[in-house]
């Protein structure tokens, strides 16, 4: 069988494999087919991952232990009123499923994740652990630099885990298959956006979700295999209402929320789940100096999110200009119990939808959340009012 000829169940079906994997088997086997070369795990929601595979390793992701690990350890080193990624984390640590990784790079999302950092480096003092600090101005001459500065930093201790120094056009081929994995993203999420019903949320998910492991190249294929497809399935369209998910970008839903969505009368053609795999925009010209050209796309080329500075541009502005341009009826917050990025985002978010007239309800889960039956009650009723009277 060609590889173009895989059906889109065949795909997922492998996705949902990776997914459900916490103890981390494909980076296993990459690390044997790799011997003496590193793999770096990652926290969200956005590390330069492009800098990780210059330097020679098998960049990770991680985003906690979802409703697969049971919590025995990891509440000890945590207080209750945070949020629940960073206890399934340290958990899936102490148990030994994520001993593959030679080091951890902890991005400076929050509050949460700083302190993660330190708690790493009191749990795990063999393994190398960095604190990346990225910039909250958006001037090349003193954050650019600033930032440059620490991702070369960063590519000296990779090279000293095993990795290497890589030369310029070494590091301008990682950046060039790392925009060609951004441009696979976009066009799965331009699908969803056009025609939901060839590609449901729970999809996108497991599809982007499979490059938290995967080798990118391999990764880049996967999802346009996927999108090839998702387009021939013989599926019809159904008269629901189009919806955005905002919020989900750090600790993600359980799949069975995302399927619960779904299942309430409406299309999710938009999110911010695993928002880090999407978050430079555009094609970035690696230039003479690719390391240069990293630090500028994350200062000029962001997405708009919680996680991040605001500048002159507003993130209710951008809400509503995406929401406008994807023909969204409304949108669904969906934030982790106690993320402050997202929760204290939501009240200003909210405010500009109301000016603009885009309903939106909201809610809280937790990524071992397991009932879902109040979210459809609450999903199918925003989907009915809409269809009833035009808003919630
Ligand atoms: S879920 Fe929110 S509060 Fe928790 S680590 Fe992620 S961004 Fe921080």
């Amino acid at each position: 069988m060609s590889a173009t000829a895989l059906d889109a169940e065949t795909i997922l079906a492998r996705c949902e494999r990776l997914y459900g994997d916490t103890t981390l088997g494909e980076v296993r086997a990459w690390k044997k087919a790799h011997p003496g070369r590193p793999a770096i795990g990652h926290l969200p929601v956005y590390v330069p991952r492009e800098v990780l595979h210059a330097a020679g390793a098998l960049p990770v992701g991680l985003a906690g232990g979802g409703d697969q690990v049971d919590i025995v350890k990891g509440d000890a080193c945590f207080q209750s009123y945070i949020c629940h990624i960073p206890r399934s984390t340290v958990e899936l640590g102490l148990q030994g499923d994520l001993d593959c990784l030679e080091g951890f790079v902890f991005p400076s999302t929050c509050d949460v994740i700083r302190n993660l950092s330190g708690i790493w480096q009191i749990q795990f003092p063999g393994k190398y652990v960095r604190f990346l600090d990225l910039p909250q101005t958006f001037d090349v001459e003193t954050a650019g630099k600033f930032y440059q500065h620490d991702l070369e930093e960063l590519v000296h201790d990779i090279a000293k885990l095993g990795g290497r120094e890589p030369s310029s056009a070494e590091a301008a081929e990682s950046l060039r298959l790392y925009s060609a994995n951004r441009r696979a993203l976009r066009a799965l999420y331009d699908l969803r956006a056009e025609a939901p019903w060839l590609c449901s949320s729970d999809e996108a998910f497991l599809v982007t979700r499979a490059g938290f492991v995967l080798d990118v190249v391999e990764h880049t294929q996967l999802v346009e295999q996927f999108i090839l497809a998702a387009k021939r399935r013989n599926k019809r369209k159904e008269d629901r209402i189009r919806v955005m998910l905002i919020g989900a970008f750090c600790e993600q839903p359980p799949l069975g929320l995302l399927r619960t969505l779904e299942r309430s009368g409406s299309y999710v053609i938009d999110d911010d789940l695993n928002l880090g795999m999407r978050w430079i925009q555009g094609e970035v010209d690696p230039g003479s100096s690719p390391f240069q050209a990293i630090a500028h796309a994350y200062l000029k080329q962001s997405v708009w999110a919680s996680t991040r500075y605001e500048d002159q541009q507003r993130r209710g502005e951008q809400l509503v200009k995406r929401a406008k341009e994807i023909r969204a009826d409304g949108v669904v917050f969906g934030a982790a119990s106690f993320c402050d990025p997202a929760l204290l985002d939501q009240p200003p978010l909210q405010k500009a939808l109301t000016t603009a007239n885009i309903p939106f309800i909201s809610f809280k889960y937790a990524e071992n959340t397991g009932q879902f039956q109040g979210i459809l009650e609450q999903a199918g009723t925003f989907s009915d009012s809409i269809k009833l009277w035009g808003g919630a």
